[in-house]
């Protein structure tokens, strides 16, 4: 299929830091780590990015990964940040139906 461009004018949103770093999301999801086998998790954990400040380092998570562009009225995500939640979210999936497929 196809696929045609045009030059548009975007907002470009960064969310800020306390020491007036911009946070930059991370390539790291606590989708991959083993405690979110945990049933209760997977169910009651609302999905976060990881994010560290470019200035002071400061890591935390927020839930949205950022920066966005903004386009009439619409945020639009990075590929590479959607991409790599997408797949951590599968492989929790997948190592989750592993588990309890195993017990029956
Ligand atoms: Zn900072």
């Amino acid at each position: 299929m196809e696929t045609k461009s045009k030059t548009v004018e975007v907002e470009f949103i960064e969310q800020l830091c306390e020491c007036g770093g911009v946070l930059r999301t991370l390539d790291r999801h606590a989708e991959r780590t083993d405690k979110w086998m945990e049933e209760q998790i997977i169910h009651t954990h609302p999905t976060t990015w990881d994010v560290k400040c470019s200035k002071c380092g400061q890591e935390s998570s927020t839930s949205f990964p950022w920066p966005v562009i903004k386009y009439k009225g619409k945020r639009f995500l990075l590929e590479e940040h959607v991409k790599g939640k997408v797949s951590a979210l599968t492989a929790l999936l997948r190592r989750y139906s592993e588990k309890h497929s195993k017990r029956g």
